[in-house]
């Protein structure tokens, strides 16, 4: 690879500073390339002392005409200059000998920093400076200055040294710009190389104020192609796993029919497409890479249900995976209530499950007796073989990241065959959004709640009225109804969370002495947990308190109150998944976001975005807009909350091009893609390993 030369190819780059750049992302010539920079200083003009007002930053020369060591509260090094217009103090709190000589009397210098007014007139502290030759001075910068990001130990001058060799070394050869002009389809933006000059060396008249938004041509240029290339290698991926056959699941569908016979409602038509979607994809010879995105109650967990029966029918294996042992017990009582009647065996792995158990588990699931199994990423790891797995089912799949979802792939192959992939988020976001993050699935959305449901009524209360909440609690259990109450982490260094939660079960037990309250916590034995949470189900348990484990997934259609401690800590996706364990059922029910003042602005918003909406879809928007899709999609989950130069949010409007793009880079110029991949998205198991 001739494009990707280590750092230590530049004049003067050592180990030492290598392992420093190394902390700015930069190993090769090209990262340092796309190392932009972050503002621009105007040093095309030089000046006069005279002219500088306090708070200017300004390039500066003159001539030394003392330069002093001196203690004032602490030892400094004072030096004077003077132009003729004017005079102006240096002054630094840390210099050497060496310093201290090349500041003799009569040097000349020039400088660049943010005067401020000092005891004797204006001043510069610890400016950039160098010493100018005054028969030759040299001619004042062409191009505005661009700031970098440093590191310790990496000064901005030496930064602006290295970029400006590897600019100058980066022939044509080096530097292939992979993106055609026919790709690109914009005639607006530069190539690869005017974008690297223009952001790196931008002339005197430049639009700073675009440059410094990031909304240059030049920017918009090279986060156009980091989009690209992050685009292309899921797409990538997505050929990969798609290059191995799958189980083509065509079945006559009587299990399906047998369960929809038993079930006490019908499915909702956006469940009766999404399944249609699905069952179209099990039934072809390649692997199904499916997501279905649906608002937190809408039924997705049936839809999975259904999904499996067709593989089932056929003799063969569906792994249903779970982020929380929680769920997963959950999923397991349900898959074994619909399926059990009908004679397929359910089993759950658990993480706790030990010697004779486990291993019984294991052995039904090697022999194939376990047509369903369920369980967290316990499923696959070392030691559990499955007999025919031909379906992988992730439930809430933004508690995973991509590289779990990868891994589960690889376990799964037999007989060169890749299970099919289904996978569940009730984290709703944009389209143009979804099909970036998601660029190698299929995506389904189910975008119905089932009827006669009635919707959440939330309410937003200071915590001093607590009393009143405790009464509403009564109120609600006196009439058969259950709750939660969260305790969220309030301080990590102060107190464990789930101490929070049972000084505050405590509290509501003596509060409330005459309903049962129960406690759910991380900490607490699995078994006391799982105890617990299925007393809350059949209703034994009517008061749980909980801290946020409970955030995914859990299903009690009887609960209708959900009252969360210190609301203003909790992210919007969070609090809508939370809000989301109530209105399950035929009950009205509400959601009592109690917050603690004062609030921030931040805080305030989402409190506000959660008592105008119960619409995920909607509540994703808001959280897009206040926290910017990194955040929302979670850094582990895809690749793109990484990016060096595109930010999903500023760049939006580029995502419908990125991907007219990708289509047409596989297509036209399919030898480019790997090269552009690998100058972005770099790690090659970001793409999928090949065979
Ligand atoms: P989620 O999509 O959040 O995972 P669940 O699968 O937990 O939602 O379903 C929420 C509740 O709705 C469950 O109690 C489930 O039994 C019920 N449900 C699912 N589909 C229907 C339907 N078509 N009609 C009525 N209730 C349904
Ligand atoms: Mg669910």
């Amino acid at each position: 690879m001739t494009d990707l030369k280590p750092v230590t190819v530049l004049r003067g780059v050592g180990d030492a500073l290598a392992a420093r750049l190394h902390t700015l992302g930069v190993e090769t010539t090209q990262d340092l390339l796309f190392l932009l920079p972050l503002r621009y200083e105007d040093r095309t003009r030089v000046v006069p002392l005279g002219e500088l007002r306090p708070g200017q930053r300004a390039s500066i020369e003159g001539e030394v005409l003392l330069t002093e060591v001196v203690f004032r509260g602490r030892r400094q090094m004072l030096c004077k200059i003077a132009d003729g217009s004017g005079f102006l103090t240096l002054r630094f709190f840390y210099f050497t000998a060496q310093q201290q000589q090349g500041l003799a009397r009569g040097a000349r210098i020039r400088c660049f920093g943010e005067t401020r007014r000092g005891p004797q007139g204006l001043e510069l502290v610890h400016p950039e400076y160098r010493r100018v030759d005054p028969r030759a001075p040299p001619p004042a910068e062409e191009h505005l200055t661009p700031i970098y990001p440093t590191t310790e130990g990496v000064t901005q001058a030496r930064l602006r040294l290295l970029v400006r060799q590897a600019l100058d070394q980066s022939g044509t050869e080096d530097l292939k710009d992979w993106v055609p002009p026919a790709v690109l389809a914009d005639s607006r933006l530069p190539n690869l190389r005017e974008a690297l000059l223009a952001v790196h060396r931008p002339p005197v008249d430049a639009p700073v104020d675009l440059l410094m938004s990031y909304r240059h041509p030049a920017q918009r240029r090279l986060a156009f192609e980091e989009l690209l290339a992050h685009q292309l290698s899921l797409k990538l991926l997505r050929q990969r796993i798609q290059s191995d056959p799958g189980w083509p699941l065509a079945s006559d569908g009587r299990l399906k029919s047998d369960f929809l016979a038993a079930l006490p409602f019908s499915l909702t038509a956006a469940q009766t497409r999404v399944l249609r979607e699905i069952e179209g994809d099990l039934q072809q010879p390649k692997p199904m890479l499916r997501l279905v995105q649906g608002d937190v109650g809408c039924g997705k967990t049936l839809v999975a249900a259904l999904a499996a029966t067709g593989a089932i029918q056929m003799g063969r294996q569906v792994a249903l995976m779970a982020p929380t042992e929680l769920l997963a017990d959950q999923h397991a009582q349900n898959f074994r209530r619909w399926f059990e009647p009908l004679g397929v065996a359910v089993a759950l792995l658990s993480g706790r499950q030990t010697g004779k158990a486990r291993s019984t588990v294991l052995e039904g699931i090697r022999q194939g007796h376990a047509s369903i199994v369920i369980g967290t990423h316990a499923l696959f790891q070392a030691g559990v073989e499955y007999s025919s797995l031909a379906l992988v089912m992730v439930d809430e799949q933004h508690r995973f990241g991509v590289h779990q979802r990868l891994s589960l792939r690889e376990k799964g192959v037999v007989d060169g065959h890749q299970p099919h992939q289904l996978i569940m988020t009730a984290t709703p976001i944009p389209r143009t959004l979804a099909m970036t993050a998601y660029a190698d699935l299929d995506v389904s959305v189910i975008d119905e709640l089932p009827p006669g449901r009635t919707p959440v009524k939330t309410v937003v209360l200071t915590e001093s009225r607590r009393d009143e909440v405790v009464m509403r609690i009564r109120t609600a259990v006196l009439q058969g109804r259950q709750a939660y109450w969260v305790c969220p982490l309030i301080d990590e260094s102060a107190e464990m969370p789930y101490q929070a939660a049972e000084e505050t079960a405590a509290a509501l037990a003596a509060a409330l002495p005459e309903l049962k309250v129960g406690l759910v916590h991380g900490r607490m034995p699995p078994q006391a947990k799982e105890g617990t949470m299925r007393r809350f189900q059949e209703g034994h348990v009517q008061l749980l308190v909980a801290t946020t484990v409970i955030e995914v997934g859990v299903d009690v259609p009887n609960a209708t109150l959900m009252v969360i401690e210190n609301a203003e800590r909790l992210g919007l996706a969070q609090l809508h998944q939370l809000r989301g364990r109530v209105g399950r059922g035929q009950h009205a029910s509400s959601c009592l976001l109690l917050y603690r003042s004062p609030l921030s602005s931040m805080a305030r918003l989402r409190l506000a975005v959660m008592r105008g909406t119960n619409d995920g879809f909607e509540v994703a928007r808001r959280d897009l807009e206040l926290r910017g899709p990194g955040e929302l999609l979670g850094t582990r989950q895809t690749g793109l909350a990484q990016m060096r130069v595109a930010d999903l949010s500023r760049d939006a409007d580029l995502l419908p091009r990125v991907q007219i793009a990708a289509e047409s880079m596989l297509r036209d110029f399919p030898a480019h893609v790997t090269p552009l991949i690998r100058r972005w998205v770099g790690h090659a198991e970001q793409y999928g390993r090949v065979g």
